[in-house]
Protein backbone atom coordinates (compact mmCIF):
# COMPACT_ATOMS: atom_id res chain seq x y z
CA UNK A 1 0.00 0.00 0.00
CA UNK A 2 1.51 3.23 -1.07
CA UNK A 3 1.66 6.49 1.13
CA UNK A 4 -1.40 7.49 -0.71
CA UNK A 5 -5.42 7.91 0.14
CA UNK A 6 -6.48 4.11 1.49
CA UNK A 7 -9.75 3.24 2.98
CA UNK A 8 -10.26 2.90 6.66
CA UNK A 9 -11.67 -0.19 6.89
CA UNK A 10 -8.91 -1.65 4.79
CA UNK A 11 -6.70 -0.87 6.63
CA UNK A 12 -7.55 -1.25 10.14
CA UNK A 13 -8.13 -4.92 8.34
CA UNK A 14 -4.22 -5.00 7.62
CA UNK A 15 -3.34 -3.27 11.16
CA UNK A 16 -5.41 -5.72 12.69
CA UNK A 17 -4.09 -9.16 10.95
CA UNK A 18 -0.14 -8.01 11.10
CA UNK A 19 1.95 -9.87 13.30
CA UNK A 20 4.24 -6.66 14.02
CA UNK A 21 3.03 -4.21 16.35
CA UNK A 22 1.25 -1.37 14.73
CA UNK A 23 -0.45 1.80 15.94
CA UNK A 24 -2.11 3.88 13.73
CA UNK A 25 -2.57 7.89 15.46
CA UNK A 26 -3.84 10.44 14.32
CA UNK A 27 -2.69 14.50 13.60
CA UNK A 28 -2.71 14.72 17.12
CA UNK A 29 -1.23 11.58 18.57
CA UNK A 30 -4.11 10.24 19.40
CA UNK A 31 -4.46 6.44 19.21
CA UNK A 32 -7.00 5.82 16.31
CA UNK A 33 -6.38 2.14 16.67
CA UNK A 34 -3.15 -0.25 18.34
CA UNK A 35 -3.19 -4.00 17.08
CA UNK A 36 -3.30 -6.74 19.47
CA UNK A 37 0.51 -7.32 19.05
CA UNK A 38 0.77 -3.49 20.62
CA UNK A 39 -1.08 -4.22 23.59
CA UNK A 40 0.72 -6.78 24.04
CA UNK A 41 4.18 -5.12 23.74
CA UNK A 42 3.69 -2.62 25.88
CA UNK A 43 1.09 -4.85 28.64
CA UNK A 44 -2.43 -3.62 27.53
CA UNK A 45 -5.86 -5.54 26.72
CA UNK A 46 -9.22 -5.23 25.29
CA UNK A 47 -8.51 -1.63 23.25
CA UNK A 48 -6.99 0.02 25.80
CA UNK A 49 -4.69 2.14 24.15
CA UNK A 50 -7.09 3.33 21.27
CA UNK A 51 -7.70 6.98 22.88
CA UNK A 52 -4.53 7.67 24.43
CA UNK A 53 -2.10 9.51 23.64
CA UNK A 54 1.33 8.23 22.08
CA UNK A 55 3.42 9.80 24.26
CA UNK A 56 1.60 7.18 27.22
CA UNK A 57 4.12 4.97 25.42
CA UNK A 58 7.75 6.61 26.00
CA UNK A 59 9.24 7.87 29.03
CA UNK A 60 8.28 10.98 30.57
CA UNK A 61 11.71 12.22 29.90
CA UNK A 62 11.04 11.55 26.03
CA UNK A 63 7.28 13.19 26.30
CA UNK A 64 7.90 17.01 26.31
CA UNK A 65 9.99 17.20 23.06
CA UNK A 66 7.41 14.74 20.95
CA UNK A 67 4.72 17.01 19.63
CA UNK A 68 7.14 19.05 17.80
CA UNK A 69 8.94 16.08 16.38
CA UNK A 70 5.36 14.91 15.21
CA UNK A 71 4.73 18.63 13.66
CA UNK A 72 8.09 18.34 12.30
CA UNK A 73 7.11 15.02 10.74
CA UNK A 74 3.72 15.98 9.27
CA UNK A 75 5.66 19.02 7.25
CA UNK A 76 7.34 16.08 5.36
CA UNK A 77 5.89 12.99 5.97
CA UNK A 78 7.47 10.16 4.25
CA UNK A 79 8.03 6.37 5.60
CA UNK A 80 11.33 6.11 7.17
CA UNK A 81 12.52 4.78 10.97
CA UNK A 82 12.24 7.25 13.38
CA UNK A 83 14.45 8.82 15.11
CA UNK A 84 17.41 6.32 13.60
CA UNK A 85 20.93 6.45 15.77
CA UNK A 86 18.90 7.55 18.79
CA UNK A 87 17.88 5.78 21.70
CA UNK A 88 14.82 4.99 21.36
CA UNK A 89 12.46 3.32 24.04
CA UNK A 90 8.90 2.25 24.56
CA UNK A 91 7.20 2.73 28.22
CA UNK A 92 5.21 -0.83 29.53
CA UNK A 93 1.82 0.00 31.23
CA UNK A 94 4.02 -1.36 34.39
CA UNK A 95 6.59 1.35 34.40
CA UNK A 96 9.61 -0.80 32.43
CA UNK A 97 11.28 0.71 29.82
CA UNK A 98 12.31 -1.08 26.47
CA UNK A 99 14.31 -0.40 23.37
CA UNK A 100 12.44 -0.27 20.42
CA UNK A 101 12.75 0.94 16.70
CA UNK A 102 9.95 2.58 15.18
CA UNK A 103 9.19 2.75 11.09
CA UNK A 104 6.95 5.19 10.74
CA UNK A 105 4.55 5.71 7.63
CA UNK A 106 1.88 8.70 6.69
CA UNK A 107 -1.94 7.36 6.02
CA UNK A 108 -3.86 9.77 4.01
CA UNK A 109 -7.45 9.50 4.24
CA UNK A 110 -10.20 10.93 3.68
CA UNK A 111 -10.38 12.10 7.33
CA UNK A 112 -7.16 13.70 7.38
CA UNK A 113 -3.28 12.61 7.88
CA UNK A 114 -2.49 9.63 9.87
CA UNK A 115 0.78 8.03 11.06
CA UNK A 116 1.06 4.31 11.34
CA UNK A 117 3.86 3.32 13.72
CA UNK A 118 5.59 -0.25 13.45
CA UNK A 119 7.06 -0.62 16.87
CA UNK A 120 9.97 -3.69 17.40
CA UNK A 121 10.98 -4.76 20.49
CA UNK A 122 15.28 -4.89 20.24
CA UNK A 123 15.62 -5.86 23.76
CA UNK A 124 16.77 -9.20 22.45
CA UNK A 125 18.98 -8.21 19.59
CA UNK A 126 20.58 -5.29 21.82
CA UNK A 127 21.55 -8.30 23.89
CA UNK A 128 22.89 -10.74 21.90
CA UNK A 129 24.71 -7.30 20.12
CA UNK A 130 26.21 -6.65 24.13
CA UNK A 131 27.28 -10.35 24.41
CA UNK A 132 29.02 -10.20 20.94
CA UNK A 133 30.97 -7.27 21.99
CA UNK A 134 31.38 -8.32 25.46
CA UNK A 135 33.23 -11.88 23.72
CA UNK A 136 35.29 -9.18 21.47
CA UNK A 137 36.23 -7.12 24.64
CA UNK A 138 38.24 -9.74 26.17
CA UNK A 139 39.40 -11.52 23.33
CA UNK A 140 43.43 -11.49 23.42
CA UNK A 141 43.19 -11.04 19.35
CA UNK A 142 43.06 -7.61 18.37
CA UNK A 143 39.54 -6.87 16.63
CA UNK A 144 37.82 -4.69 14.60
CA UNK A 145 34.52 -3.84 13.54
CA UNK A 146 34.51 -1.18 10.66
CA UNK A 147 31.02 -0.22 8.86
CA UNK A 148 30.87 -0.07 5.07
CA UNK A 149 32.26 3.07 4.99
CA UNK A 150 35.62 2.29 5.83
CA UNK A 151 34.79 3.50 9.86
CA UNK A 152 36.00 2.05 12.96
CA UNK A 153 33.17 0.98 14.56
CA UNK A 154 34.65 -0.94 17.29
CA UNK A 155 38.08 -1.82 18.39
CA UNK A 156 38.91 -4.45 21.43
CA UNK A 157 41.85 -3.43 23.95
CA UNK A 158 44.07 -5.43 21.96
CA UNK A 159 43.00 -3.77 18.66
CA UNK A 160 44.49 0.13 20.43
CA UNK A 161 47.13 -1.80 22.16
CA UNK A 162 48.44 -3.15 19.19
CA UNK A 163 48.40 0.10 17.28
CA UNK A 164 49.23 2.30 20.15
CA UNK A 165 45.72 4.14 20.31
CA UNK A 166 43.32 4.83 23.02
CA UNK A 167 40.58 3.14 22.42
CA UNK A 168 37.89 6.02 22.13
CA UNK A 169 40.57 7.62 19.71
CA UNK A 170 40.24 4.98 17.49
CA UNK A 171 36.47 4.63 17.25
CA UNK A 172 34.88 6.66 14.38
CA UNK A 173 38.08 7.19 12.92
CA UNK A 174 38.37 5.83 8.81
CA UNK A 175 40.28 2.21 8.60
CA UNK A 176 42.78 3.91 6.79
CA UNK A 177 44.40 5.30 9.71
CA UNK A 178 45.77 2.21 10.92
CA UNK A 179 47.58 1.37 7.20
CA UNK A 180 50.96 2.10 6.07
CA UNK A 181 50.83 5.46 3.60
CA UNK A 182 51.89 2.82 0.40
CA UNK A 183 48.45 0.57 0.82
CA UNK A 184 46.24 3.33 2.00
CA UNK A 185 45.15 5.09 -1.47
CA UNK A 186 44.65 1.59 -3.00
CA UNK A 187 42.65 0.09 0.40
CA UNK A 188 39.41 1.69 -0.38
CA UNK A 189 39.18 -0.02 -3.09
CA UNK A 190 39.94 -3.26 -1.57
CA UNK A 191 37.42 -2.57 0.93
CA UNK A 192 34.53 -2.23 -1.39
CA UNK A 193 35.37 -5.12 -3.35
CA UNK A 194 35.06 -7.32 -0.49
CA UNK A 195 31.89 -5.73 0.31
CA UNK A 196 30.97 -7.16 -2.91
CA UNK A 197 31.57 -10.39 -2.05
CA UNK A 198 31.94 -10.78 1.57
CA UNK A 199 33.04 -13.77 3.05
CA UNK A 200 34.71 -15.62 6.05
CA UNK A 201 38.73 -15.32 4.52
CA UNK A 202 42.55 -14.50 4.76
CA UNK A 203 43.34 -11.17 3.86
CA UNK A 204 45.89 -10.56 1.33
CA UNK A 205 47.32 -14.34 1.43
CA UNK A 206 50.79 -14.66 0.29
CA UNK A 207 51.75 -11.07 0.61
CA UNK A 208 52.95 -10.19 4.14
CA UNK A 209 50.36 -7.06 5.32
CA UNK A 210 51.44 -4.43 7.79
CA UNK A 211 49.35 -2.18 10.30
CA UNK A 212 50.88 1.27 11.23
CA UNK A 213 50.90 2.80 14.47
CA UNK A 214 50.27 5.20 16.05
CA UNK A 215 53.67 6.38 16.64
CA UNK A 216 54.47 5.53 12.72
CA UNK A 217 56.52 2.18 13.07
CA UNK A 218 55.03 -0.91 11.64
CA UNK A 219 54.16 -4.11 12.27
CA UNK A 220 53.69 -7.45 10.43
CA UNK A 221 50.08 -8.63 10.58
CA UNK A 222 47.65 -11.30 9.72
CA UNK A 223 44.24 -10.49 9.20
CA UNK A 224 41.19 -12.86 9.11
CA UNK A 225 37.72 -11.14 7.95
CA UNK A 226 34.09 -12.03 8.57
CA UNK A 227 31.29 -10.06 7.27
CA UNK A 228 28.71 -9.24 9.65
CA UNK A 229 25.12 -8.60 8.42
CA UNK A 230 23.62 -6.44 11.02
CA UNK A 231 19.94 -4.53 11.24
CA UNK A 232 22.22 -1.70 11.25
CA UNK A 233 24.45 -2.44 7.56
CA UNK A 234 27.01 -4.76 6.55
CA UNK A 235 29.78 -4.54 8.81
CA UNK A 236 33.06 -6.53 8.44
CA UNK A 237 34.99 -8.08 11.77
CA UNK A 238 38.66 -7.84 11.63
CA UNK A 239 40.87 -10.29 13.71
CA UNK A 240 44.40 -8.88 13.65
CA UNK A 241 47.17 -10.79 15.06
CA UNK A 242 50.69 -9.16 15.58
CA UNK A 243 53.22 -11.98 13.85
CA UNK A 244 56.71 -9.85 14.60
CA UNK A 245 57.73 -12.55 16.90
CA UNK A 246 56.91 -15.75 14.42
CA UNK A 247 58.21 -13.35 11.82
CA UNK A 248 61.68 -13.07 14.05
CA UNK A 249 61.81 -16.63 15.18
CA UNK A 250 61.47 -17.58 11.27
CA UNK A 251 64.55 -15.74 10.36
CA UNK A 252 66.63 -16.75 13.19
CA UNK A 253 65.42 -20.46 11.90
CA UNK A 254 66.40 -19.37 8.62
CA UNK A 255 69.54 -17.67 9.36
CA UNK A 256 70.51 -20.70 11.31
CA UNK A 257 69.26 -23.45 8.55
CA UNK A 258 71.18 -21.49 6.45
CA UNK A 259 74.41 -21.61 8.82
CA UNK A 260 73.83 -25.27 9.30
CA UNK A 261 73.54 -25.79 5.93
CA UNK A 262 76.43 -23.41 5.35
CA UNK A 263 78.61 -25.88 8.04
CA UNK A 264 77.44 -29.07 6.42
CA UNK A 265 78.73 -27.80 3.00
CA UNK A 266 82.02 -27.03 4.55
CA UNK A 267 82.23 -29.87 6.11
CA UNK A 268 81.42 -32.38 3.06
CA UNK A 269 84.01 -30.43 1.37
CA UNK A 270 86.53 -30.83 4.07
CA UNK A 271 85.25 -34.50 4.22
CA UNK A 272 85.15 -35.08 0.72
CA UNK A 273 89.12 -33.45 0.48
CA UNK A 274 90.17 -35.85 3.78
CA UNK A 275 88.35 -38.52 1.56
CA UNK A 276 90.42 -38.25 -1.63
CA UNK A 277 94.12 -37.49 0.78
CA UNK A 278 92.95 -41.21 2.54
CA UNK A 279 91.95 -42.78 -0.78
CA UNK A 280 95.45 -41.12 -2.34
CA UNK A 281 97.91 -42.49 1.22
CA UNK A 282 95.88 -45.75 0.28
CA UNK A 283 96.82 -46.14 -2.82
CA UNK A 284 100.18 -44.78 -1.85
CA UNK A 285 100.35 -47.48 0.53
CA UNK A 286 99.13 -50.04 -1.47
CA UNK A 287 101.64 -49.05 -4.22
CA UNK A 288 104.64 -48.91 -1.37
CA UNK A 289 103.46 -52.25 0.30
CA UNK A 290 103.25 -53.76 -3.68
CA UNK A 291 106.85 -52.38 -5.05
CA UNK A 292 108.43 -53.27 -1.39
CA UNK A 293 107.37 -56.40 -1.04
CA UNK A 294 108.02 -57.22 -5.00
CA UNK A 295 111.65 -55.51 -4.77
CA UNK A 296 112.33 -57.25 -1.60
CA UNK A 297 111.53 -60.81 -2.62
CA UNK A 298 114.81 -60.62 -5.10
CA UNK A 299 117.19 -59.74 -3.23
CA UNK A 300 115.41 -62.36 -0.56
CA UNK A 301 115.52 -64.92 -2.88
CA UNK A 302 119.10 -64.09 -3.41
CA UNK A 303 119.58 -64.94 0.55
CA UNK A 304 117.78 -67.78 0.34
CA UNK A 305 119.31 -69.75 -2.47
CA UNK A 306 122.70 -68.70 -0.74
CA UNK A 307 121.20 -70.33 2.46
CA UNK A 308 120.68 -72.76 0.57
CA UNK A 309 123.52 -73.58 -1.33
CA UNK A 310 125.46 -73.34 2.03
CA UNK A 311 123.76 -76.27 3.33
CA UNK A 312 124.22 -78.13 0.16
CA UNK A 313 127.72 -77.85 -0.43
CA UNK A 314 129.11 -78.06 2.96
CA UNK A 315 126.07 -79.64 4.61
CA UNK A 316 127.71 -82.74 5.42
CA UNK A 317 131.14 -81.06 7.12
CA UNK A 318 129.77 -77.88 8.70
CA UNK A 319 130.56 -77.46 12.03
CA UNK A 320 126.80 -78.58 13.93
CA UNK A 321 126.51 -74.72 15.13
CA UNK A 322 126.90 -73.32 11.81
CA UNK A 323 124.87 -75.91 10.44
CA UNK A 324 121.77 -74.97 13.06
CA UNK A 325 122.42 -71.47 11.79
CA UNK A 326 121.94 -72.34 8.11
CA UNK A 327 118.96 -74.11 8.88
CA UNK A 328 117.43 -70.94 10.96
CA UNK A 329 118.62 -68.80 8.15
CA UNK A 330 116.46 -70.51 5.78
CA UNK A 331 114.02 -71.37 7.64
CA UNK A 332 113.71 -67.50 8.51
CA UNK A 333 113.92 -66.60 4.84
CA UNK A 334 111.09 -69.12 3.60
CA UNK A 335 108.86 -67.67 5.88
CA UNK A 336 109.75 -64.04 4.84
CA UNK A 337 108.62 -64.98 1.32
CA UNK A 338 105.40 -66.04 2.61
CA UNK A 339 104.68 -62.60 4.52
CA UNK A 340 106.10 -60.88 1.41
CA UNK A 341 103.62 -62.87 -0.54
CA UNK A 342 100.82 -62.83 1.49
CA UNK A 343 101.49 -58.98 2.00
CA UNK A 344 101.69 -58.31 -1.43
CA UNK A 345 98.38 -60.13 -1.53
CA UNK A 346 96.76 -58.09 1.21
CA UNK A 347 97.45 -54.74 -0.74
CA UNK A 348 96.20 -55.94 -4.11
CA UNK A 349 92.79 -56.42 -2.18
CA UNK A 350 90.80 -53.61 -3.87
CA UNK A 351 86.92 -53.65 -4.95
CA UNK A 352 86.03 -52.07 -7.45
CA UNK A 353 82.37 -51.43 -7.82
CA UNK A 354 82.32 -52.76 -11.87
CA UNK A 355 83.63 -55.91 -10.55
CA UNK A 356 80.83 -56.63 -8.59
CA UNK A 357 78.89 -59.38 -9.59
CA UNK A 358 76.08 -61.60 -7.80
CA UNK A 359 78.31 -64.53 -6.46
CA UNK A 360 76.98 -67.90 -5.02
CA UNK A 361 78.21 -68.40 -1.72
CA UNK A 362 78.17 -71.98 -2.76
CA UNK A 363 80.21 -71.70 -5.23
CA UNK A 364 82.53 -69.88 -3.36
CA UNK A 365 82.94 -72.22 -0.77
CA UNK A 366 83.46 -75.05 -3.48
CA UNK A 367 85.87 -73.48 -5.19
CA UNK A 368 87.81 -72.68 -1.98
CA UNK A 369 87.41 -76.28 -1.02
CA UNK A 370 89.25 -77.19 -4.16
CA UNK A 371 92.34 -74.74 -3.04
CA UNK A 372 93.07 -76.60 0.00
CA UNK A 373 91.76 -80.11 -1.24
CA UNK A 374 95.52 -81.31 -0.32
CA UNK A 375 94.99 -79.97 3.21
CA UNK A 376 91.53 -81.60 3.47
CA UNK A 377 92.44 -84.87 2.45
CA UNK A 378 95.81 -85.12 4.28
CA UNK A 379 93.97 -83.42 7.86
CA UNK A 380 91.04 -85.94 7.29
CA UNK A 381 88.66 -82.89 7.48
CA UNK A 382 84.60 -82.81 6.99
CA UNK A 383 83.07 -80.01 5.76
CA UNK A 384 79.45 -79.60 5.82
CA UNK A 385 77.06 -76.87 4.83
CA UNK A 386 73.83 -75.20 4.53
CA UNK A 387 72.13 -74.12 1.38
CA UNK A 388 74.40 -70.75 0.98
CA UNK A 389 72.83 -67.69 -0.55
CA UNK A 390 73.91 -65.56 -3.27
CA UNK A 391 76.12 -62.20 -2.58
CA UNK A 392 76.88 -58.92 -4.33
CA UNK A 393 80.55 -59.10 -4.50
CA UNK A 394 84.00 -60.33 -6.01
CA UNK A 395 84.06 -63.28 -6.51
CA UNK A 396 88.37 -64.28 -6.28
CA UNK A 397 87.73 -62.14 -2.81
CA UNK A 398 84.73 -64.36 -1.56
CA UNK A 399 86.56 -67.68 -2.66
CA UNK A 400 89.48 -66.11 -0.43
CA UNK A 401 87.78 -65.57 2.05
CA UNK A 402 86.73 -69.20 2.63
CA UNK A 403 90.09 -70.22 1.83
CA UNK A 404 91.65 -68.07 4.62
CA UNK A 405 88.58 -69.11 7.29
CA UNK A 406 88.35 -72.73 6.31
CA UNK A 407 92.23 -73.24 6.29
CA UNK A 408 92.55 -72.15 9.70
CA UNK A 409 89.91 -74.26 11.00
CA UNK A 410 91.57 -77.10 9.86
CA UNK A 411 94.93 -75.25 10.80
CA UNK A 412 94.20 -74.59 14.36
CA UNK A 413 92.21 -78.00 15.07
CA UNK A 414 92.68 -80.17 18.22
CA UNK A 415 93.05 -83.69 19.04
CA UNK A 416 89.63 -84.21 16.89
CA UNK A 417 88.97 -84.34 13.40
CA UNK A 418 88.84 -80.87 12.07
CA UNK A 419 84.43 -80.72 11.33
CA UNK A 420 83.65 -77.27 10.03
CA UNK A 421 79.28 -76.41 9.57
CA UNK A 422 79.09 -73.17 7.23
CA UNK A 423 75.50 -71.53 8.09
CA UNK A 424 73.86 -68.99 6.69
CA UNK A 425 71.21 -66.40 8.24
CA UNK A 426 68.72 -63.85 6.39
CA UNK A 427 69.48 -60.28 7.90
CA UNK A 428 67.24 -58.76 5.02
CA UNK A 429 69.56 -56.52 3.18
CA UNK A 430 72.19 -58.14 4.13
CA UNK A 431 73.03 -62.56 5.07
CA UNK A 432 75.54 -63.41 8.09
CA UNK A 433 77.75 -66.01 6.97
CA UNK A 434 78.93 -68.39 10.31
CA UNK A 435 81.91 -70.71 9.85
CA UNK A 436 82.26 -73.07 12.71
CA UNK A 437 84.98 -75.25 13.46
CA UNK A 438 85.86 -77.47 16.69
CA UNK A 439 89.37 -76.46 17.03
CA UNK A 440 91.34 -75.13 19.87
CA UNK A 441 89.43 -72.14 20.56
CA UNK A 442 90.17 -68.55 20.81
CA UNK A 443 90.71 -66.75 24.53
CA UNK A 444 87.93 -63.98 24.71
CA UNK A 445 91.04 -61.00 24.77
CA UNK A 446 92.49 -61.79 21.56
CA UNK A 447 89.52 -61.60 19.81
CA UNK A 448 89.71 -58.12 17.99
CA UNK A 449 93.50 -58.32 17.96
CA UNK A 450 93.77 -61.44 15.43
CA UNK A 451 91.84 -59.65 12.75
CA UNK A 452 94.95 -56.76 12.79
CA UNK A 453 97.78 -57.87 10.31
CA UNK A 454 100.57 -60.13 11.15
CA UNK A 455 99.22 -60.87 14.84
CA UNK A 456 99.67 -63.78 15.47
CA UNK A 457 98.84 -66.19 18.65
CA UNK A 458 101.50 -68.78 18.10
CA UNK A 459 104.86 -69.17 16.97
CA UNK A 460 106.29 -71.05 13.43
CA UNK A 461 107.18 -74.48 15.38
CA UNK A 462 103.36 -75.06 16.86
CA UNK A 463 101.21 -73.51 14.03
CA UNK A 464 103.28 -72.06 11.30
CA UNK A 465 101.67 -68.77 9.39
CA UNK A 466 102.17 -65.05 9.01
CA UNK A 467 99.70 -63.74 10.52
CA UNK A 468 97.95 -61.98 7.71
CA UNK A 469 95.39 -64.43 6.76
CA UNK A 470 92.03 -62.91 9.13
CA UNK A 471 93.17 -58.91 7.91
CA UNK A 472 92.92 -60.34 4.26
CA UNK A 473 89.75 -61.62 5.92
CA UNK A 474 88.69 -58.23 7.64
CA UNK A 475 89.83 -56.35 4.46
CA UNK A 476 87.82 -58.32 1.80
CA UNK A 477 84.45 -58.29 4.24
CA UNK A 478 84.87 -55.07 4.59
CA UNK A 479 85.57 -53.81 0.99
CA UNK A 480 82.27 -55.36 0.74
CA UNK A 481 80.29 -53.44 3.09
CA UNK A 482 80.12 -56.09 6.40
CA UNK A 483 82.10 -56.59 8.84
CA UNK A 484 83.36 -60.13 11.02
CA UNK A 485 83.75 -61.08 14.20
CA UNK A 486 84.75 -64.14 16.29
CA UNK A 487 82.51 -65.93 18.83
CA UNK A 488 85.14 -68.57 20.56
CA UNK A 489 86.25 -69.77 23.62
CA UNK A 490 89.49 -71.77 24.24
CA UNK A 491 88.71 -75.87 23.77
CA UNK A 492 84.92 -75.30 22.48
CA UNK A 493 85.69 -74.60 18.88
CA UNK A 494 85.46 -71.36 17.15
CA UNK A 495 82.91 -69.43 15.03
CA UNK A 496 84.03 -66.61 12.62
CA UNK A 497 80.94 -64.98 11.29
CA UNK A 498 80.55 -62.00 8.60
CA UNK A 499 77.77 -60.19 7.24
CA UNK A 500 77.95 -59.66 3.06
CA UNK A 501 74.63 -57.54 0.80
CA UNK A 502 72.29 -59.84 -0.62
CA UNK A 503 72.62 -60.08 -4.46
CA UNK A 504 71.90 -57.00 -6.39
CA UNK A 505 69.18 -58.21 -8.63
CA UNK A 506 66.55 -60.64 -7.10
P1 LIG B 1 97.94 -67.11 10.66
O1 LIG B 1 96.97 -68.20 10.60
O2 LIG B 1 98.81 -66.99 9.51
O3 LIG B 1 98.64 -67.01 11.96
P2 LIG B 1 95.63 -65.43 10.68
O4 LIG B 1 95.53 -63.97 10.48
O5 LIG B 1 94.85 -66.29 9.75
O6 LIG B 1 97.15 -65.75 10.61
O7 LIG B 1 95.18 -65.75 12.14
C1 LIG B 1 95.66 -64.98 13.20
C2 LIG B 1 95.62 -65.79 14.48
O8 LIG B 1 94.30 -66.09 14.83
C3 LIG B 1 96.21 -67.11 14.33
O9 LIG B 1 97.61 -67.02 14.61
C4 LIG B 1 95.51 -67.98 15.35
O10 LIG B 1 96.11 -67.85 16.61
C5 LIG B 1 94.18 -67.37 15.43
N1 LIG B 1 93.18 -68.15 14.68
C6 LIG B 1 92.72 -67.91 13.46
N2 LIG B 1 91.77 -68.79 13.09
C7 LIG B 1 91.62 -69.63 14.12
C8 LIG B 1 90.79 -70.77 14.39
N3 LIG B 1 89.90 -71.23 13.48
N4 LIG B 1 90.90 -71.38 15.60
C9 LIG B 1 91.77 -70.92 16.50
N5 LIG B 1 92.58 -69.88 16.32
C10 LIG B 1 92.50 -69.22 15.15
Amino acid sequence: MDAGTAQPTLLHAIIESAPTALILSDSNGRIVLANQEAERLFGYSGRELQGLQVEALMPPRFRMRHPDLRNGYQAGPSARRMGSGRDLRGLRRDGNEFPIEIGLSPVRTEEGLFILSAVVDISERLRSERNFRQALESSPIAKLIVDAEGRIDFANDEAARLFGYERSALAGQPLELLLPLSVRDLHPKLRAGYLQNPQVRRMGAGRTLHGLRRDGSTVPVEIGLSPLDTPSGPLVLAAIVDISERLRIEEAQRQINEELERRVAERTAELAESNAALARSNEDLQQFAYIASHDLQTPLRGIAGCAQLLEKSFGENMDPELREVTRRMVNSTVTLQMMIRDLLAYSRIETRQDSVTDVSLQDALSDACGLLDAVIVESGARIEHEPLPTVAGERTQLVQLFANLLGNAIKYRSRELPHVRISAQDLGEQVEISVADNGIGIAQEHHQRIFEIFKRLHNQQTYPGTGIGLAVCRRVVQRHGGRIWVTSQPGSGSVFHFTLNKQQSS
